[in-house]
């Protein structure tokens, strides 16, 4: 990066918001992704009007600018794909108001999403997105990727709950968009536009969220299969049981087994095994879903079913199905974590479709994920330096994505496109709607200055 760029950036955000130090760059250049490029410089701006300089000074000068969260991302969206300043958000990371008479939050874009639920708890309220990484995600990351989580499939994901947004246009301008209001049909939903928009239509400086009341019972199940049909079809069943379960995630036999032999768990072995949280404001009303589901498991062939009959039964469950990712993780030097979802009723031919590629290729693999909400996660173990098991590993990826797109599906339930899947977005997305992204884009950001690269938004 020039210096005069280098010296304009420091005036902007001051000598100890700015580094181009060689350790802090080979930092920025990763996320959670196997993705990684080195950006030149970094800034931790802390007000908006720091950030709509940078902007200004950026479209002068044409560097790429890409905002960051924690950089989490499992889609390589914060990577500098093409060198330039990572703008990382952490320092903005005060929570500005909690309304509860309006049932909404407004916070900065650098407050962790942990943080934001220790503040409501005092208050009975919550936000529910939940995702896994919630220790150290940030708010202004689970808007930019649509973030969801293990809540999903009664609470829905972070769309549902973004009322109003600040932000800093490419170039430069700032915009309010949105409404403090529980109701608006006032002109088009802008806010909307940006929520998934992985930080390349502005940059979020401001957050207005809807909050929830917090349930105050739950219930805690798991059930263990012969097969995954099996177990594909008693998530349907109770999905159509007249009641929505709070959580329900499926693990695969190559988990569960991952899990007995690196993780301690002391799970059943089985072909496919399904993990149910039920939640309610009375001990009856969260019993009574659970029971529900019970009855589901048996009609569908369970070969075990357990109830947490403690806290600490509870708490070994979640450990387990928390503990997944990272323990199957430890099988190859590389792993990608995909994040496929298609419509409820399809949740078992994508669940046997996916078995059958990820067998041929012949490497190590997990599926668990968001059954609940039809939201799957294929993870596939390789080895990147040898180009064969490269080879296999990108075949059997991209035949995932096209079973899912025939069955009515989409590439990402919550995790974004950003770099991983930015090749695949015609199989999803038709050609006339692609179009009308690149439109959005070039409109918004003619020298194409935010988070370039990404999203197939520049063909
Ligand atoms: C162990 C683990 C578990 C995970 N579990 C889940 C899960 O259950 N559900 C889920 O949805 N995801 C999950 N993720 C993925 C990741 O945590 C989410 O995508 C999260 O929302 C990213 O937040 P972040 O702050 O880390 O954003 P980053 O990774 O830093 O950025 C992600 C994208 O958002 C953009 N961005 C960030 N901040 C802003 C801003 N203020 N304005 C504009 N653009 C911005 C970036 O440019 C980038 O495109 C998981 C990741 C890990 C490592």
């Amino acid at each position: 990066m020039e210096q005069i760029i280098k010296e304009a950036l420091i005036d902007i955000v001051g000598q100890t918001n700015f580094t181009d130090q060689l350790i802090d760059m080979i930092s920025y250049s990763y996320d959670g992704s196997d993705h990684n490029h080195r950006p030149e410089a970094a800034v931790w701006p802390v007000t908006t009007e720091q950030i709509s300089e940078i902007m200004i000074l950026a479209n002068k000068h044409c560097f790429p600018v890409i905002p960051r969260g924690a950089g989490t991302g499992l889609a390589g969206a914060a990577i500098a794909a093409k060198g330039g300043l990572v703008l990382d958000l952490c320092r903005m990371n005060t929570i500005l108001d909690i309304r509860i008479a309006d049932r909404l939050v407004v916070v900065q874009p650098g407050v962790v999403y942990a943080d934001l639920e220790k503040a409501l708890a005092p208050h009975g309220f919550f936000f529910p997105p939940d995702p896994a990484s919630g220790k150290v995600c940030t708010l202004g990351g689970n808007v930019a990727t649509n973030a969801g989580g293990l809540r999903a499939a009664k609470y829905g994901v972070t769309k549902d709950y973004v009322m109003r947004l600040e932000l800093v246009l490419p170039d430069g301008r700032t915009m309010r968009t949105g409404s403090q209001c529980m109701k608006s049909a006032s002109g088009y939903d802008l806010a909307r536009l940006f929520v998934g928009s992985e930080g390349t239509l502005g940059v979020i400086t401001e957050i207005t969220l809807k909050i929830n009341p917090k349930p105050l019972a739950f219930r805690t199940g798991v059930g263990s299969f012969g097969s995954l049909k099996d177990a594909g079809q008693a998530v349907t069943d109770i999905m159509h049981s007249g009641i929505i379960p709070c959580v329900l995630e499926l693990m695969d036999e190559n988990t569960i087994r991952v899990l007995r032999e690196r993780a301690n768990a002391d799970l059943p072995e089985a072909a496919a095994l399904i993990l149910v949280e039920t939640d309610g404001y009375t001990e009856e009303e969260a019993s009574f879903q659970m029971s529900k589901v019970m009855d589901k498991f048996r009609k569908n062939n369970a070969t075990h079913i357990k109830k947490a009959a403690s806290a600490s039964e509870v708490e070994e469950l979640w450990r387990i199905r928390k503990a997944t990712g990272s323990t199957a993780a430890q099988l190859r030097t590389n792993h990608a974590t995909e994040d496929v979802a298609v419509p409820m009723s399809r949740v078992p031919d994508l669940l046997t479709g996916i078995a059958a590629i990820v067998k041929d290729c012949d490497l190590p693999f997990v599926i668990f994920g968001h059954a609940g909400d039809g939201n799957l996660h294929p993870k596939i173990m390789y080895n990147g330096s040898d180009p064969d098991q490269q080879r296999r590993f990108d075949e059997a990826v991209g035949e995932i994505f096209k079973l899912t797109c025939s069955l009515g599906g989409t590439l990402t339930g919550e995790h974004g496109v950003g770099l991983a899947k930015a090749s695949y977005m015609s199989l999803e997305h038709d050609a006339v709607a692609l179009d009308l992204m690149r439109s959005f884009k070039k409109l918004l950001d003619p020298n194409n200055i935010l988070n370039p690269g990404k999203m197939d938004l520049e063909a």
